[in-house]
């Protein structure tokens, strides 16, 4: 690939920006002049079919093409309007921006010929309110006939070094039609076949000059197309790294797996069994395994952990279980315990609440082998826990820790099988970014025995009704908790709520023991609260939204959330899975203060089921991916043209010509395959932590 191609100059040397243009384009991420191709415009203004003012109806999107008649600012209480009067030769419009910026009033000058886009209203004359507009210019071609426009989110609008729509587009089309720019395709022209995509010149034409609303599509199906192949070509390349190293075989189930089995007062589901089988392949084969358990909570992970470890246990190596916090870690050796105890299994757990000593005593025998099973913290992954042959790793709650918690523990072994699990459920699109490089299995299937969770939707005006039934519950031997909100934003405001509604819950519960622990509080004293409930010493903790995943209470059996409008369905949905974990009915009861639309909806969805993967489907598709990528994928995917919820397809086509390179050629070595290398590793530096390709 010709990098003396000027397309790779930076942006300050494009004719018609210069240096302080370029500072200020740089803020928003435009460095190099083949940056501003990828400035895709927010919206498109189709001016094939301009309206007349007096033909424009009340009520739909239209577009209208008029002269600037006049311009003020006018000031209401608090707010500024800004008012705009264009006319045409068959009437006059007004354009309001509530909250108009003084800028505006010196971007607009009477007689300057406008194009404004939106939805026609009717007060005091037709109207519309904040539409899109884009001020023609003499000089741009045929501005008035019809074409569909591109609308750039501007850059401009504070102190005017950046630039607008048309100032966008006018340098955008500099470096199209200009010769010397080079754009050339690094995808494969076997790709390009394969997939029928247009070329990477094409697309960025017809995206910022389309001509009808299909070539939009097209051009826009190859950038999504880009984005999501070199995500999941860093996938197949962590893949394949870690699939490359040589690892252990445990091609025999061993001494320990049928004695614990037997020993089970369950039988697996279906969904367990499958798992299992997928995890025996993973073993069997000389390739490291590195699987990814997804199950909503209490479908039964920890038990396929157990039955994988007693595997690995049996030929003699080690097995080490990381989970996030101390209960949880506390919680699984107490189980784990219980299951080591029938076979004979040395099990031991080090958190930073192990006293100096004992835990000496235990890294000790950690060295030396004796001990064949460890449950800890973040502990594990010390200098100084040192393992004699580290077999199988378990990462509970995998979402918790970062990539290098991980590399920290897979490091203490030589390329040890990796099994992760969470509880988060995540919609499979997502899950074959966010965890691409792992095999995902799903525990999709809940034991029999489970009792469906009840859920009731209420208003405030039936609390009283609630309450009693949480004092009927408590007094017939259960526990509950009460869940307030708090969200970053309002934090303070929030803080206060909870606060105020565990003052007045304390004069309603009286007689009863009461907790209380908030998203403030220190650590130590949250867990200390979680302990006790744990233990059955509190009939009801009040909390804000720190409850954690993944704990065990199966005693708990009613949970009352307030204001349910405020949170998140899969948030919604982690809270209700601390309920409904014993053998008695549960109930789940939510608060709804507000009334909206899409409050109302989402709440019916969870009223309506139980099942977490359509949650979370149903999530991403109202509210988006932000919430499914924690703080440390945050960044991760920068481009704002990849959209989860519409891309599966294109992801699945991405995913299986990546895998497919990468196969073939795992260095990147191919001739062919240069391209796609050089611009790789040119914009996906920040992803390319763990991953080789010379
Ligand atoms: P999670 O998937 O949330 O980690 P656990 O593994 O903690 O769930 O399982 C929750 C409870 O269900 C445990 O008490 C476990 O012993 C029990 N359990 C697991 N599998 C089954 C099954 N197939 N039938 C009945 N109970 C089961
Ligand atoms: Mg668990």
């Amino acid at each position: 690939m010709n990098f003396k191609n000027p397309i790779y100059d930076d942006i300050t040397y494009l004719k018609g920006v210069g240096p302080k243009r370029a500072e200020e384009l740089k803020k928003y991420g435009i460095n190099f002049i083949v940056d501003v191709l990828h400035h895709l415009p927010r919206k498109y203004l189709d001016r094939r079919n301009i309206k007349k003012i007096n033909q424009c109806k009340i009520g739909e999107e239209t577009v209208i093409i008029g002269k600037i008649i006049s311009k003020n600012i006018k000031v209401i209480g608090r707010r500024r309007l800004f008012q705009l009067t264009i006319g045409d030769e068959t009437g006059e419009l007004q354009c309001v921006w509530f909250n108009g910026l003084s800028w505006m009033i010196d971007k607009f000058n009477i007689n300057d010929q406008i194009a404004v886009y939106g939805k026609i209203e009717f007060f005091k004359g037709k109207k519309i309110t904040h539409p899109d507009f884009d001020i023609l210019d003499d000089n741009e071609d045929n501005f008035n006939t019809g074409q569909i426009i591109s609308l750039y989110a501007s850059t401009a609008d504070l102190k005017s070094k950046g630039l607008d729509s048309k100032g966008f587009r006018k340098i955008i089309k500099n470096i199209l039609f200009n010769e010397k720019y080079i754009i050339e395709d690094f995808l494969t022209k076997e790709i390009i076949s394969e997939e029928n995509l247009c070329s990477l010149k094409e697309a960025l034409i017809k995206t910022h000059f389309p001509n009808d609303n299909h070539e939009i599509k097209k051009s826009i199906y190859r950038l999504k197309y880009n984005e999501h192949f070199f995500i999941q070509l860093l996938m197949a390349l962590k893949k394949h790294h870690i699939k490359k190293n040589d690892g252990i075989s445990f091609p025999k189930r061993g001494q320990f797996l049928k004695k614990i089995y037997d020993s089970l007062d369950f039988t697996l589901t279906n969904a367990q069994i499958r798992v299992l089988r997928e995890i025996r392949v993973d073993l069997k084969s000389k390739n490291p395994m590195n699987r990814l358990i997804q199950g909503d909570v209490g479908s039964g992970k920890t038990i396929v952990a157990i039955l994988t470890a007693a595997i690995v246990i049996a030929k003699e190596y080690q097995v080490a279980l990381m989970a996030p916090t101390e209960i949880l870690a506390e919680q699984h050796y107490s189980s784990i315990k219980e299951y080591c105890e029938i076979v004979n299994i040395d099990c031991e757990i080090i958190t930073s609440n192990t006293p100096q000593k004992e835990k000496k005593v235990i890294l000790n025998k950690l060295k030396t082998g004796e001990i064949q099973f460890i449950v800890g913290t973040h502990s594990l992954i010390q200098d100084k826990v040192l393992f004699n042959n580290l077999g199988l790793i378990i990462i509970d709650e995998q979402h918790r820790f970062g990539v290098e918690h991980r590399k920290l523990l897979v490091d203490k072994g030589l390329n040890p099988e990796v099994l992760a699990m969470t509880a988060t459920p995540i919609p499979r699109t997502l899950s074959i970014t966010l965890h691409g490089d792992m095999d995902i299995s799903i525990i999709d299937e809940l034991p029999k025995n489970r009792i469906p969770i009840k859920t009731e939707l209420i208003t405030p005006s039936k609390i009283n009704k609630a309450y009693q039934k949480i004092k009927n519950e408590i007094k017939a031997g259960g526990q509950c908790f009460i869940v307030y909100p708090l969200i970053e934003e309002s934090e303070k405001l929030d803080l206060e709520a909870a606060d105020s509604g565990y003052k007045k819950l304390k004069k309603v519960f009286a007689g009863f023991e009461l907790g209380y622990i908030n998203g403030k509080m220190k650590k130590e004293e949250i867990d200390k609260q979680m302990q006790l409930m744990a233990e059955g010493k509190i009939d009801c903790l009040i909390s804000t939204t720190v409850i954690e995943v993944g704990i065990n209470i199966p005693n708990a059996t009613i949970m009352l959330i307030e204001n349910a409008e405020r949170f998140g369905m899969t948030q919604l949905h982690q809270l209700r899975g601390r309920i409904g974990r014993g053998s008695k009915q549960s109930t789940c009861i939510m608060v709804q203060h507000k009334k909206t639309e899409n409050s109302n909806k989402r709440l019916k969805i969870m009223e309506s089921t139980l099942d977490g993967f359509i949650i979370s489907d149903e999530d991403l598709k109202m509210r988006g991916p932000g919430d499914f990528f924690g703080t440390k994928q945050h960044g991760f995917i920068k481009s704002k043209v990849v959209d989860f919820n519409a891309d599966g397809a294109i992801i699945r086509r991405a995913r299986y010509q990546a895998f497919r390179m990468i196969d073939k050629d795992p260095l990147l070595k191919n001739i062919n395959n240069q391209k796609i290398k050089k611009i790789f590793k040119m914009n996906y530096k920040h992803m390319l932590d763990f991953v080789k390709i010379g």
